[in-house]
């Protein structure tokens, strides 16, 4: 989508220094970090959100853990602990609307849900 940003992010038409990318997803620091180590691994594909999901998405959806897990444990807070999330619309809290998750870590999240 030609006015999305993290479309933009991840086609490199916007500098940001990737964490991670392969072939179907990027990982970048969030520029509003929440946490010390705050990551968010976006797919290259535009995907407006989770409603916006089909089976098609499965692989490319079941693998974002596994870049989150990589990545706590290059960024050095796998044994520490961390957190991701995906919010969805209004309630969820969702303020970009091209899926991706956020990856939380560095301080203790405990009794922070919302
Ligand atoms: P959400 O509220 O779940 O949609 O999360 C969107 C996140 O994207 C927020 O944490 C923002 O701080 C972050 N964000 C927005 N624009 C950028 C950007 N250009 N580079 C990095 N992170 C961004």
């Amino acid at each position: 989508m030609s006015d999305c940003i993290f479309c933009k992010i991840a086609a490199g038409e916007i500098p940001c220094t990737f964490l991670h990318e392969d072939e179907e997803l990027v990982a970048f620091r969030d520029i509003a970090p929440q946490a010390p180590t705050h990551i968010l691994i976006v797919p290259k594909v535009h995907i407006a959100d989770l409603n916006a999901l089909d089976a098609a998405h499965q692989a490319l959806v079941g693998r974002i853990p596994l870049v989150a897990a990589k990545l706590a444990k290059s960024l050095g807070v796998a044994e520490s602990g961390y957190r991701i999330v995906t919010n969805c619309g209004p309630d969820g809290g969702q303020t970009v609307h091209h899926l991706h998750t956020h990856l939380l870590g560095g301080r203790s999240l405990v009794g922070q849900m919302g």
